[in-house]
């Protein structure tokens, strides 16, 4: 059933009406065209009628008339009448009488007699004449006037013919173009509502099925294709979001399952004091562990809602690298792990002082985490490409090249960091990957199993001040 919301209709029925429109035009055009045509050949031909009666005309005491009769029409048979008359009006031939009661016009051969010829449309009672009355000269001097008239009845019967064909070919050739049209538009909108049908069945719970890969490269194909590419999108995106969410739950988990290990078994028996706060020991450990899981996914969800403002302000990379390596110093040192800073240029940035530093000592935690006892971390800024560029090195285990392109991914840890460190979530790096991108910079990594790591992280001079 095509309703009026329906593209078909509407697309049939401006189609109708702009054909309406054509062919109305183009039989107008058609039946003028044809009517002066033949309008024009009818003044032709009387006009050559004249000619020949101009020819055989006889003077019979000064005044014009016909002696020979033989170029007369059948006036009657709806051929031309002629009348003749001389300088003073009267009329010497006139066989008008034969084709109806046709009246003189005065006018008319008064001013033939002053040189002008015309032509006039008259009707009688039964049939409508053409008439040209045109002067009869001699020389100079005009001698009298000729008038021919001939029945139109041919020309209006061939018209009449016309305008009978154009009233029956006209609705005739708009409902055949209707129709087609109608069939058209359908054949050429049936992709799309097969589209909808399929589009309604995929959901937010089912977003595996596509549309239609095998469509052709038209407009419907370009359109399911785009469409395709976006549910591909929106799929991927559900399944990172469900993948997060397991994992968060899971990495909340943990910690909870150890704490009440630990509750249960000291409340199984009494124990001494020692026992006790070494449990409380543990229950204390991963509560750090939990809240930093809660700190980190906070933040996360807080950059991923937009609702992290950064506040721009001058950064000295130099300053800000010296400071956090002080900060990490204690922490290298407990293993001994060499610390040095390469002191780059002076580098100023627009950025979030408070971010850079959390992104900062990410890299360098890491860096220390992941680097054996007696392993060296370096880090140190500087200007490349008009970008500032600053990085931490480390001599630790490095990390394989299948994981480098998932070490960013939220919640994502190579399983040998699962055993070597209990602290780690896994959400350290993708918040360093927020900031850099947040100051429309970029974060990378080199890395070689055993050799150790270099992450780099680059930023723009300028970017927040130009946003
Ligand atoms: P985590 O909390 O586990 O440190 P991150 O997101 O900071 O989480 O890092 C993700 C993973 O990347 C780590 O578990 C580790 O396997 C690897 N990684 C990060 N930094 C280094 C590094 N400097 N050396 C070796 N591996 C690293």
């Amino acid at each position: 059933m095509i309703g009026l919301r329906s593209v078909r209709l509407r697309l049939t029925l401006w189609y109708v009406v702009l054909l309406a429109v054509i062919l109305a035009c183009f039989s107008a055009g058609v039946y003028i065209f044809l009517r002066t045509l033949l309008y024009d050949n009818l003044d032709d031909t009387i006009r050559n009628r004249a000619v020949t009666f101009l020819e055989v005309l006889a003077y019979e005491d000064g005044r014009p008339t016909l002696v020979d009769q033989r170029p007369f029409d059948d006036p009657q048979a709806g051929e031309s009448f002629v009348r003749v008359f001389d300088v003073s009006g009267t009329a010497t031939v006139d066989n008008s009488a034969e084709a109806g009661h046709i009246a003189v016009d005065a006018n008319a051969v008064e001013s033939a007699l002053q040189g002008r010829s015309s032509t006039r449309t008259l009707s009688t009672d039964d049939q409508s004449l053409r008439v040209l009355t045109v002067p009869i000269q001699q020389g100079a001097d005009i001698n009298g006037v000729l008038e021919i008239g001939q029945s139109q009845e041919d020309v209006s019967t061939a018209l009449r013919s016309l305008l009978l064909v154009l009233a029956i070919a006209y609705p005739v050739t708009l409902a055949a173009a209707s129709a087609g049209g109608a069939f058209l538009a359908g054949r050429a909108l049936s992709p799309i509502d097969r589209l909808t049908r399929r589009a309604r069945k995929i959901t937010a719970e089912d977003l595996s099925a596509r549309l239609d890969s095998n469509l052709p490269d038209d407009e419907v194909g370009r359109l399911a294709r785009t469409l395709d590419d976006m549910i591909a999108r929106l799929d991927e995106a559900f399944r990172r979001q469900r993948q997060f969410t397991a994992d968060a739950s899971h990495e909340l988990r943990s910690p909870l399952t150890t704490i009440k290990g630990q509750v249960g078994l000291a409340r199984s028996k009494p124990r001494d004091e020692a026992a006790y706060l070494e449990v409380l020991q543990i229950v204390e450990d991963e509560a750090d562990q939990m809240s930093r899981i809660v700190d980190s996914l906070l933040t996360l969800a807080r950059a991923d809602a937009g609702h992290i403002v950064i506040v721009p302000e001058s950064v000295d990379l130099g300053e800000l690298i010296n400071s956090v390596s002080e900060q990490m110093r204690s922490a290298a040192e407990r293993k001994q792990i060499t610390l040095t800073v390469d002191q780059g240029p002076s580098v100023v940035i627009d950025g979030d002082d408070d971010l850079l530093i959390r992104l900062v000592l990410n890299l360098m935690g890491n860096a220390i985490k992941f680097t054996p006892d007696g392993g060296a971390v370096a880090l140190g800024w500087g200007m490349e490409d008009s970008e500032a560029t600053l990085w931490v090195r480390d001599t630790g285990v490095g990390i394989a090249p299948e994981y480098l392109d998932h070490i960013f991914d939220r919640f994502y840890r190579v399983d040998s960091a699962r055993t070597q460190s209990e602290e780690g979530v896994g959400l350290g790096l993708s918040i360093c990957q927020w900031i850099a991108e947040a100051h429309g910079g970029s974060i990378s990594v080199s890395s070689e199993v055993g050799r150790g790591s270099t992450f780099t992280v680059r930023l723009p001079m300028t970017q927040l001040a130009s946003r």
